[in-house]
């Protein structure tokens, strides 16, 4: 008895939880076809930054983001550990400054080495005495070489890709179980209008001689500068922008010229780095992060639905747990033995 599975979406999410079902797949139960409008670059996943820390997931219970945070992050670590460089995944140590004082977050025990940073470092790395901050370790992850190799996972497996644009998830009810994985695409495939794109543009410099990661924070922007040390490739991350309601996936040369002039008051050097590339994605927010099952009917048939989606900005801290749980939502809808699973 084969189960067919449809995951929609080829960003972080839908791979990730297409690669949890496949790993799993004893006696070949469950076939898995991915269905995308967009793989690679296009996807909100690719433009990440992107470091494991939870960012903006609205009011999702913290016991499922730590829950999911930490299965993310002990994923993380084994792949860094047993293939160093290879895809895309390396520790780093940020200092984060702030203007005004803020309360240590939620999730500080859930990284290693978080404390609050010294008078030395401040006047070091910011500059400025007068302000607040942590420190902490934490992975960075360059989403184009992991996607790539989580895609490759996947064909290893016998998972099979279709692009294609969607304009309901009812299209699919051909499938025994769609798992819709769309990101900010379930604003009008679900539809759900509570999902709120919030905008981030970032740009890729060469900067070799740069070692130090770096966030700071005032009322009015938040810059941040990621070294890609690893690599030797001397590319470094600079940030950003968090723009709610802001639909332009085009490059905003106004956002460019704040990103790089606001970087380099951070750190002077960085006006001598050259701009690779620039990219700009889509946060998929929403009031929480979506993960359960939905039974509709079309056409007399009942479809059944679950939705992984609006990780907002944390969707690659989250990835590897969230996927786990859509996993077991799968297993539960398989054995229900409704399905009209082929024999
Ligand atoms: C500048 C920036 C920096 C960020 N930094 C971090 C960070 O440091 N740490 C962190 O954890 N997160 C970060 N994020 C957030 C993170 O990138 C997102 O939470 C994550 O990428 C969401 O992944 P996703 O797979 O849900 O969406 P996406 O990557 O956008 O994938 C959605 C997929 O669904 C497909 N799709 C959508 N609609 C349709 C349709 N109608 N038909 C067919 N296919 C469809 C798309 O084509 C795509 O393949 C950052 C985001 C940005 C923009």
């Amino acid at each position: 008895m084969t189960i067919s599975v449809c995951v929609v979406g080829a960003g972080i999410i839908g791979l990730s939880t297409a690669l949890q079902i496949l790993q799993n797949n004893s006696n070949s139960k469950y076939e898995v076809t991915i269905v995308a409008e967009k793989f690679g670059r296009g996807t909100t996943s690719s433009a990440a930054g992107a470091i494991l820390e939870p960012y903006s997931v609205g009011n999702t219970p913290i016991h499922m983001q730590k829950r999911w945070f930490s299965k993310t992050l002990d994923w993380i670590a084994q792949l860094g550990n047993d293939n160093p460089g290879l895809i895309g995944i390396h520790q780093l140590q940020i200092n984060y400054f702030f203007t005004d004082d803020k309360p240590d977050p939620y999730w500080k025990d859930w990284l290693p080495g978080f404390r609050k940073v010294t008078a030395i470092e401040k006047k070091i790395a910011c500059r400025n005495s007068s302000v607040n901050g942590w420190c902490l370790s934490t992975f960075c992850i360059d989403t184009s070489k992991y996607m790539a190799w989580l895609t490759k996972r996947i064909e290893d497996f016998g998972g099979r890709f279709q692009e294609r644009k969607l304009t309901s998830l009812n299209q699919l009810s051909s499938y025994d179980i769609i798992v819709n994985c769309s990101g900010i695409g379930a604003y009008s495939l679900v539809p759900d209008p509570s999902v709120t794109p919030a905008r981030g543009q970032v740009m890729r410099v060469k900067a070799p001689w740069l070692q130090h990661s770096c966030v700071y924070e005032d009322d009015k922007t938040i810059s941040y500068i990621f070294p890609r040390q690893l690599f030797q490739s001397g590319i470094v991350v600079l940030g950003g922008t968090y723009q709610v309601g802001n639909w332009n996936t085009n490059i905003d040369k106004n956002d460019s010229k704040k990103i790089f002039e606001n970087c380099c008051k951070l750190i002077p050097s960085l006006k001598n780095a050259e701009i690779i590339e620039e990219t700009v994605g889509l946060r998929p927010t929403r009031p929480s992060v979506r993960l359960e099952i939905e039974t509709r009917n079309v056409d007399q048939k009942e479809i059944k639905i679950i939705h992984n989606y609006g990780h907002g900005g944390a969707g690659i801290t989250l990835h590897w747990g969230s996927a786990i749980d859509a996993y077991k939502l799968v297993e539960q809808l398989s054995s229900q033995g409704k399905l009209s699973s082929k024999l």
